[in-house]
Formats: C-alpha cells, sequence, structure tokens
C-alpha cells in the first residue's frame, strides 16, 4: 500500500487535520472502552505506523482523555463538540484515527473485528470479516 495523505476534522468544523503515511490495519473494535467511548456498537479505527499529524486549524480545541487504568486507552477529541479525532500513540509509534472523522476515502478497508466476546448483544454481525474474541494475532 502508497503513502497516502488523510484529510479530516470534527462535527463542528472547529479542528481539522492531514495525515500523511500508509494505512495498515483497519479493525472495527467492539471492547466496553470503544463502546463507552462512541457510544455506538464499535469504534472504526485505522492505523498508521511511521505517519505524520498535523492540525491544519482548531489544535487549541483538542482534547485527551485518558483512562486512569488503562495500560494506553485514551480518546484524543474536539472540546466544542466532542468528535473522535486521531491521536499519536507514543509507546507504539502508531497514529489511530477514527475512520468516521475522515473526509477522504482510504485505500484500505476493515479487516477484522475485535474484542468481538466484549461486543453488545445487539451488535452488528460477522458475516463479512473475521472476528477476534480479543486483539487479532500477531
Ligand atoms: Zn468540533
Ligand atoms: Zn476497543
Amino acid at each position: 500500500m502508497s503513502t497516502s495523505i488523510l484529510q479530516g476534522g470534527c462535527l463542528c468544523g472547529a479542528v481539522a487535520y492531514e495525515i500523511d503515511g500508509t494505512p495498515e490495519k483497519f479493525y472495527h473494535c467492539h471492547c466496553r472502552r470503544c463502546r463507552k467511548a462512541t457510544g455506538s456498537a464499535h469504534a472504526s479505527n485505522i492505523l498508521i505506523e511511521d505517519g505524520t499529524l498535523r492540525w491544519v486549524r482548531g489544535e487549541d480545541f483538542v482534547r485527551i482523555f485518558k483512562v486512569p487504568e488503562a495500560k494506553r486507552f485514551a480518546r484524543q477529541f474536539c472540546v466544542q463538540c466532542g468528535s473522535g479525532l486521531p491521536r499519536l500513540v507514543k509507546e507504539t509509534g502508531f497514529i489511530v484515527v477514527p475512520a468516521g472523522s475522515l473526509d477522504n476515502d482510504v485505500p484500505i478497508r476493515p479487516q477484522a473485528r475485535i474484542f468481538w466476546d466484549s461486543r453488545a448483544p445487539w451488535s452488528c454481525g460477522t458475516a463479512d470479516i473475521p472476528a477476534f474474541a480479543e486483539y487479532p494475532p500477531g
């Protein structure tokens, strides 16, 4: 997969970003934390290794919430509208991009559902892609 420029922003428009990088992984995560953080059945996150995240505007609106007892689970968001925003995870070097925040298409499609054992009873299904009880192998 080749390098691409991903563009996105929040619901209110205060924050916009650009990412240079190669999207490596794309997962729907059904873990409890992702369900709480998104208010939905799962988070849809794209992982980019060795990418560059630039705030095009509204960096002052960007806040982070880290779950105190979590190893590295955190949520970056717009303080004005609450929308999820990309975040550089320093420990791993990956940029985690909430796919719904993107304004352009990406050269990648969801590869798996993870933390499937934590799904809500009303969750959407598995027919299309593999589902892993927790993290995917590897
Ligand atoms: Zn906003
Ligand atoms: Zn999760």
